[in-house]
């Protein structure tokens, strides 16, 4: 092997000797003027002691580790990672008759830094956000081929969104080819999925398991979807005999998402769309809904952001607790990583005690499976969700 070698500084190799995936531009000793982003490098102590290999960038975050073994990163080793993840989803039964939408790979929960792949009924959508990991495409679609099979009929990459800018990066499918949107099913339900024009990959998979549980709650029930983009959990309700389902969204685009997820299973009749600020929806709300879902866009991205975020929390939580129904359900989620899982219950707290309403936690819910919190980055975790009651 030949890449080039970068020692840590002294102190700063615990973090790695912990199989923590990350190193921090300060932890570096050496000079890394000559590096290019992308470049793999070898991370030693400065003993020469092997730390791992990983795929540098000028950033705060300089090296993701790939490997905390001395190995080549070949195609065998995309084979071998790709295979794994690919084999953990099929294990669980997340491809079948009634689910044809899940990720694949989860970055870091599956060990490959920066990589993040989504599968829509036979598409597979790439999405990189390191740069090495752009320029290691070629083989993660033949790793993808090979783990698949038959089942895969297309590889689309789309990364533009998530890199800095550059001309050498581009999106483009990589096998195949497969007209948008397409139809793909979750939890027996058909959704269109267009990545191309899409937020993200085209659908917002980290909710799957919560729109089944919302389905269990919703038969009879009149239910207000807010934050609602592509209707996930619109269509979960209505599927599992809501009588009425009011979707919200701010973005045109968004409603007319839902619109049409909404048409292909035929629940006209029983929906309506409502294209407004979900804020301001919700100071006054027209309706007596049984259930409210909040999923609003992660309000915090930064530590620094995170107080004020808490108020637009809090303040969010608080209008949906003070109005709904006596008895009535609200799921509330958060996905910003920086407010964990205590600081979020405690928000939703301070907001049932400003809104002088008798509130109970009845679950705690988060992310799924196919979006796993690896043990040596707790960072992973980012989903989290209550489904409380107001009496
Ligand atoms: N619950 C969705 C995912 C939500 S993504 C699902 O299950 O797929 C967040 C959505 O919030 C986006 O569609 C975005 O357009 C919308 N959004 C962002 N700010 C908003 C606001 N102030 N009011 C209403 N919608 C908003």
């Amino acid at each position: 092997m030949t890449y080039p070698i970068l020692h840590i500084r002294k102190g700063k190799e615990q973090s790695l000797m912990r199989r923590h995936p990350w190193v921090f531009s300060g932890a570096i000793e050496s000079s890394t003027e000559s590096l290019k982003d992308g470049d793999l490098v070898c991370l030693m102590t400065r003993k020469d002691q092997f730390l791992g290999i990983g795929h540098y960038q000028h950033a705060t975050i300089s090296v993701r580790i790939l490997s905390f073994d001395y190995e080549e990163i070949d195609q065998a080793f995309f084979d071998r990672k790709i295979k794994k993840a690919v084999d953990s989803r099929l294990n669980i039964g997340l491809l079948s008759k009634q689910n044809t939408i899940f990720r694949v790979c989860h970055g870091e929960g599956d060990e490959l830094p920066g990589l993040v792949i989504d599968f829509y009924n036979g598409v597979a959508v790439i999405q990189c956000h390191s740069i090495g990991m752009y320029f290691s495409v070629e083989m993660i679609a033949n790793a993808l081929k090979n783990a698949f099979g038959k089942k895969l009929t297309a590889i689309y990459s789309k990364s533009t969104d998530t890199l800095p800018k550059r001309t050498d990066v581009t999106d483009a499918y990589l096998f195949g080819s497969c007209e948008t949107p397409h139809v793909a099913l979750e939890n027996g339900v058909k959704y269109n999925i267009d990545w191309i024009t899409g937020q993200k990959t085209g659908f917002f998979i980290d909710q799957r398991v919560n729109r089944r549980i919302l389905g269990e709650y919703s038969k009879g029930k009149k239910v207000l979807n807010t934050f609602c983009y592509s209707g996930g959990f619109s269509l979960q309700a209505l599927n599992h005999g809501a009588t009425l389902v009011h979707s919200l969204d701010s973005s045109k685009k968004a409603i007319a998402l839902t619109d049409d997820n909404i048409s292909l299973n035929n629940y006209t009749e029983k929906h309506l769309s409502i294209c407004a600020d979900a804020m301001d929806y919700m100071k006054d709300l027209k309706e007596d809904y049984d259930i409210i879902v909040l999923d609003p866009p992660a309000f915090a991205k930064h530590r620094e952001k995170r107080h004020q975020a808490i108020q637009g929390y809090k303040r969010l939580n608080a209008h949906a607790i003070r109005q709904i129904k006596p008895g009535g359900i609200i799921f509330t989620f958060s996905c910003s990583q920086v407010i964990d899982k205590a600081l979020f219950t405690n928000t939703i707290i301070a907001a049932a005690i400003e809104s002088g309403r008798n509130v109970r936690i009845l679950e705690q819910i988060h992310q799924p499976a196919d979006h796993p919190i690896h043990a040596f980055h707790p960072e992973g975790e980012y989903l989290k969700g209550l489904i409380i009651q107001v009496d």
